[in-house]
C-alpha cells in the first residue's frame, strides 16, 4: 500500500496540490487494476490520488455531434445507459464480456484505458467506435485519438500526472458487435477479442471500423480490414475475405493464456461471426 491516500474533490484543487505531493505518485479510480498490482507486490506508489470525487469524470453526456462518457464512469454504468446502448452498440457488446457484475461495479473506462493492457475490452470497443480520449494537465488539455494513446503492453501516451478525462464518441447511426474468446464462456481475460462498428445500407457496408483486443501489443485498429470492408455487401464471400486479411493484422505472443497462432486463427473466426451477426 502506498504511505497515503489524497482525495482531491475538484480539478482546481488536483493541480494545486500535485506539487506538494511525492513524485511516486498514481491515481487511483476503481482500484481492480492497481490494487490488484499492490497486492502482487507490482505496485510501488509513495501516494495515491483518489480521483473518484471529481464532479464530471462520472458523467455520460450527449451534445448534438458526441457522446462524452467520463473516465470514472463505471463499467456497469454504461450496462444501464440508453445513450451508450444507441450510439455506441460495440461498446454495449462488451460490457457483458468485461469480468463479472461486482468488478463492473467498481471498475472505471478511464482506468481501462490508462492501465494500457491489450486485453482491456471496454478500449477495444472505444478503439472500433472511433473514440478520442480527451486528457487534461494542470489546465491543458489535449484530444487524440484513442487509437494513438497505446504505445505497447502497459505503455501509453500519458504523461506525467496527465488525466484521462473522459472519451468523446462521434455520433452516427450504426450497428456493433464485440466477440471474446476467454477461458471460460464469461469473467476471464481474454485470448482474442473482436469489436466491430458498421454502417450498412441495402446491404452495403458503408463505412466499418474492426478493433482487436489481445493479439497485438496494444488495442489494436484493424486499418487494412476496415478500409477492406468498405463499399462492399454484406455476403458470405466478403466475410470470409474479411477473417482472413484480419489475421494479418496480428502479431500475437504465446503465453500462459494461449498459443499465438491460435490467437491468430480465432481472430478470423470471430470476425466471421460478428460481421455474420450484424448481417442478421
Ligand atoms: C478479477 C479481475 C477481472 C478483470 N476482468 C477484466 C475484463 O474482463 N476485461 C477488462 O478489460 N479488464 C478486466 N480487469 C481489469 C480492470 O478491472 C480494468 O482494467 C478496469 O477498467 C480498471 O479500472 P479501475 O477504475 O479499477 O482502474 P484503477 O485500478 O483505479 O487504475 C488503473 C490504472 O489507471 C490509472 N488511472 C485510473 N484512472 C485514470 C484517469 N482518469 N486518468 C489517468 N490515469 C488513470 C491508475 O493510476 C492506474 O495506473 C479485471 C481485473 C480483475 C482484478
Amino acid at each position: 500500500m502506498p504511505d497515503f491516500i489524497v482525495k482531491p474533490s475538484t480539478l482546481k484543487e488536483l493541480w494545486k496540490i500535485l506539487p506538494s505531493l511525492p513524485a511516486g505518485r498514481r491515481y487511483l479510480a476503481g482500484g481492480t487494476d492497481i490494487v490488484t498490482a499492490d497486492n502482487c507486490g507490482a505496485e510501488s506508489s509513495e501516494c495515491w490520488i483518489d480521483i473518484s470525487d471529481i464532479p464530471g469524470l462520472a458523467l455520460i453526456k450527449e451534445t448534438a455531434g458526441s457522446l462524452f462518457i467520463g473516465s470514472g464512469v463505471k463499467i456497469s454504468a454504461i450496462e444501464r445507459s440508453a445513450a451508450a446502448a444507441r450510439w455506441c452498440p460495440a461498446l454495449a457488446a462488451a460490457i457483458p464480456h468485461f469480468a463479472s457484475p461486482s468488478l463492473r461495479n467498481m471498475a472505471t473506462l478511464g482506468g481501462n484505458a490508462a492501465n494500457g493492457s491489450p486485453c482491456a475490452d471496454g478500449v477495444c470497443a472505444l478503439v472500433a467506435e472511433g473514440a478520442y480520449a480527451l486528457l487534461a494537465l494542470k489546465g491543458k488539455k489535449r484530444r487524440l485519438l484513442l487509437k494513438d494513446l497505446f504505445l505497447g503492453p502497459k505503455k501509453t501516451a500519458l504523461k506525467k500526472d496527465e488525466l484521462i478525462l473522459g472519451f468523446e464518441i462521434p455520433k452516427r447511426r450504426h450497428a456493433g458487435a464485440y466477440l471474446k474468446l476467454g477461458p471460460r464462456a464469461y469473467f476471464g481475460i481474454s485470448k482474442a477479442a473482436v469489436a466491430v462498428s458498421a454502417e450498412i445500407e441495402g446491404g452495403t457496408i458503408k463505412r466499418a471500423s474492426v478493433a482487436l483486443g489481445s493479439v497485438a501489443p496494444v488495442p489494436l485498429h484493424a486499418a487494412r480490414t476496415s478500409a477492406w470492408l468498405v463499399n462492399k455487401k454484406l455476403s458470405a464471400e466478403t466475410i470470409a475475405g474479411a477473417s482472413e486479411i484480419v489475421k494479418a493484422e496480428t502479431s500475437p505472443i504465446t503465453d500462459a493464456r494461449s498459443e499465438g497462432e491460435y490467437r491468430r486463427e480465432m481472430c478470423g473466426v470471430l470476425l466471421e461471426r460478428a460481421l455474420k451477426s450484424l448481417a442478421a
